[in-house]
């Protein structure tokens, strides 16, 4: 499906249009596109910098990309997004850190007619957001659910009920709900039916949020849940949003002597010590999101509304951001296991070769 750009029939409909570019409402085909990213803690996120920079490049843009630095970064990524409207950017595309407060420049953008593509991250209550484009986050929770599910089976050793500990990530990335309710689709039943018990009692998303998603938050997280926890209790497996705080949670039950070839704990992003983690038996999924594909899809975005087109989009229902059902372009994720991995990096060779480095 695709989805009309607004305003393009009524100025055509003008005479006194000259300009045939901005008529069909596009753009010059060298213009400067703004790329405002999070930060770096996570591969994906310095991938994605570098693919922009070049992509943007390679179909005749002028990037200009920028990461909010890590101290004062939610003023500093409102900065450099008002920066880039007063640039002349004429698509911003956004990861945003705290995607509820870019209002204010979201508005200023509508204001000077450019045009925001909210990328990986939803940005929420407000209405200056064109599109978003990103794997579907809701199914990257499922597979999470379903891979520790598969993990308890495959290494425990015992039947069910298993003992687990749950993980969310940082409360201002709209993701972070979304992976959790994912994952609650697929165990909140066996929570229910007594398959698996959450010994802390931790459940909601407050309890076992992940400020920043900072691997030494999940780490002192998971140090205090086994000592209040696991004292003679065995532990089997754990929900992990993603591969940086999966690291953290392992060292943390590593650091408490226990075995984590018996333990699940899961991930995302295909992370590269993730990769060998999984490779050498302990840490037991990852999900790939490939970075690239991501990109590819953003920049084929931003072409078509330089030429005026109509933008693809594949989902019309899922993200109401609190003002608006956004609509967005969404990727499949895969997951991967051990048993998988070779067929599943198939297409991306630098993480093929650990795989095969390591089988
Ligand atoms: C991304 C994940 C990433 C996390 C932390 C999320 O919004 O979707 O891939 O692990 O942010 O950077």
């Amino acid at each position: 499906t695709a989805l009309a750009l607004t305003g393009c029939s009524s100025e055509r409909g003008g005479t006194s249009a000259g300009d045939e570019t901005a008529a069909a409402g596009g753009f010059a085909a060298d213009a400067t596109i703004g790329v405002a990213l999070p930060d770096k803690t996570s591969e994906n996120w310095v991938l994605a910098g570098d693919l922009f920079t070049q992509g943007l490049k390679d179909a005749g843009f002028n990037p200009d990309v920028q990461y909010a630095p890590a101290s004062n970064t939610v003023a500093e990524q409102q900065n450099q997004i008002s920066a880039m409207v007063t640039n002349g950017a004429k698509v911003i595309v956004i990861g945003a850190k705290d995607g509820k407060q870019l209002g204010t420049q979201l508005q200023q953008a509508a204001d000077a007619g450019v045009k925001i593509i909210a990328y990986d991250r939803l940005i929420e209550n407000t209405p200056n957001v064109d599109f978003y484009v990103a794997f579907d986050n809701f199914k990257v929770g499922q597979l999470q659910g379903q891979a520790l599910l598969d993990g308890l089976e495959q290494r425990s050793g015992h039947a069910a009920p298993w003992n687990i500990e749950l993980f969310s990530g940082s409360p201002d990335d709209a993701n972070s709900g979304v992976f959790f309710n994912g994952a609650m689709d697929v165990l909140q039943p066996k929570i229910d039916d007594g398959t698996l018990v959450v010994v802390s009692g931790q459940t909601d998303i407050q309890q076992t949020a992940t400020q920043g998603w900072e691997a030494e938050n999940a780490q002192s997280r998971m140090d205090s849940l086994l000592a209040a926890n696991y004292g003679t209790a065995a532990i089997d497996g754990v929900l992990s949003p993603n591969d940086t705080l999966a690291r953290a949670i392992i060292t943390s039950i590593n650091q408490a002597g226990k075995d984590i070839t018996k333990i699940t704990v899961t991930g995302q992003d295909s992370e590269v010590e993730s990769v060998k983690s999984i490779m050498a038996g302990e840490q037991f999924s990852t999900i790939n999101k490939d970075t690239t594909l991501l990109v590819e899809q953003t920049i084929k975005m931003i072409g078509q509304l330089q030429r005026g087109e109509e933008v693809d989009v594949n989902d019309t229902e899922q993200y109401d951001n609190g003002v608006k059902v956004v609509p967005a372009y969404l990727l499949a994720p895969v997951i991967v296991t051990k048993e998988n991995a070779l067929e599943a990096y198939a297409n991306v060779p630098s993480l093929l070769e650990i795989v095969k480095a390591a089988s």
